[in-house]
């Protein structure tokens, strides 16, 4: 039960990665604040969170992270019923495709304004409390983010510029014993690349050719990061800060030759 007494902040707990994490950390013990748009899912992550977990209580907060009130609130909320902030998990994230020619700037502000810049305004929300509870954040970023692929130039841009503020907050806030690390995952099965605008013909044989671009030959599973994450948030992590861990079946070590 490495996360009773630990409230935990989790984005994006609507779907994916988020919502593996949201289930995985009620199963430990984590006093739990869920966060997404779309409430009937968000509404059944949480079910699933009850039933993981040992009757602590659940706070589910609807809204558009981009919106600043809807940040405030979410931040706001969660220190209003449990009264403390643990640990801050930033999930929530969309995927698009293009390259410098195709992608235009509307496109780039929407990667960028809940990717990077939501990221940074609930992390500023939450540090105060972070501080008081000498917690944690963990960033969700991808593999995007510590190696280069065509077609994808913001959203990678924008991952990498999650990693380097994961090592810049190491670093301000190590004074403060509150640590900052991120994970990298490679494909990970869940809804992203389709929202991002692959139809299911095109997503199956992605998933496919995920077969030969992760060197452990298979996309990962939304459990297989949520453990990652769970132990980066955990004092078993204790002297681990300003880290990217890949969780990517050995992609980002692989080189083409
Ligand atoms: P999903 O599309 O399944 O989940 C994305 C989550 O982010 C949803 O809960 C969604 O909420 C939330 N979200 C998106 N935009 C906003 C917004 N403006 N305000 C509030 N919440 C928002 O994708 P994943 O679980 O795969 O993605 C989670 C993270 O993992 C992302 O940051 C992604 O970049 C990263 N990642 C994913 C990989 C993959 O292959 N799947 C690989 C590497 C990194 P709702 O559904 O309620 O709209």
């Amino acid at each position: 039960m490495a996360f009773s007494s630990k409230v935990v902040l989790v984005t994006g707990a609507s779907s994916g990665i988020g919502a593996a994490t949201a289930r995985l950390l009620a199963g430990r013990g984590a006093t739990l604040a869920l966060a997404g748009r779309r409430a009937d899912n968000l509404q059944r992550v949480a079910s699933e969170c009850a039933e993981a977990g040992r009757g602590q209580p659940l706070l589910t907060i609807t809204g558009d992270l981009t919106r600043e009130p809807d940040a405030e609130r979410l931040v706001e909320q969660s220190v209003q019923k449990y009264g403390r902030l643990d640990v801050l998990v930033n999930c929530a994230g969309i995927l698009e495709l293009g390259s410098v020619e195709t992608t235009s700037l509307q496109q780039y502000d929407r990667l960028m304004g809940i990717n990077v810049r939501a990221v940074y305004h609930l992390t500023m929300l939450a540090v105060p409390h972070l501080v008081a509870a000498q917690g944690n954040i963990v960033n969700v970023s991808s593999v995007n983010g510590i190696r280069a692929f065509p077609n994808l130039l913001a959203y990678n841009m924008s991952k990498a510029a999650l990693d380097h503020m994961t090592r810049c907050l190491a670093l301000e806030l190590a004074p403060h014993q509150v640590r900052v690390n991120a994970v990298n995952p490679g494909v990970t099965v869940t809804e992203l690349q389709k929202r991002g605008g692959l139809d299911e013909a095109a997503y199956e044989q992605f998933l496919e050719r995920s077969r030969t671009t992760h060197a452990l030959g298979r996309p990962g599973q939304p459990d297989e990061v949520a453990a990652a994450i769970a132990f980066l948030a955990s004092d078993e992590a204790a002297f681990i800060t300003g880290a990217s861990l890949p969780v990517d079946g050995g992609r980002h070590a692989m080189c083409p030759r």
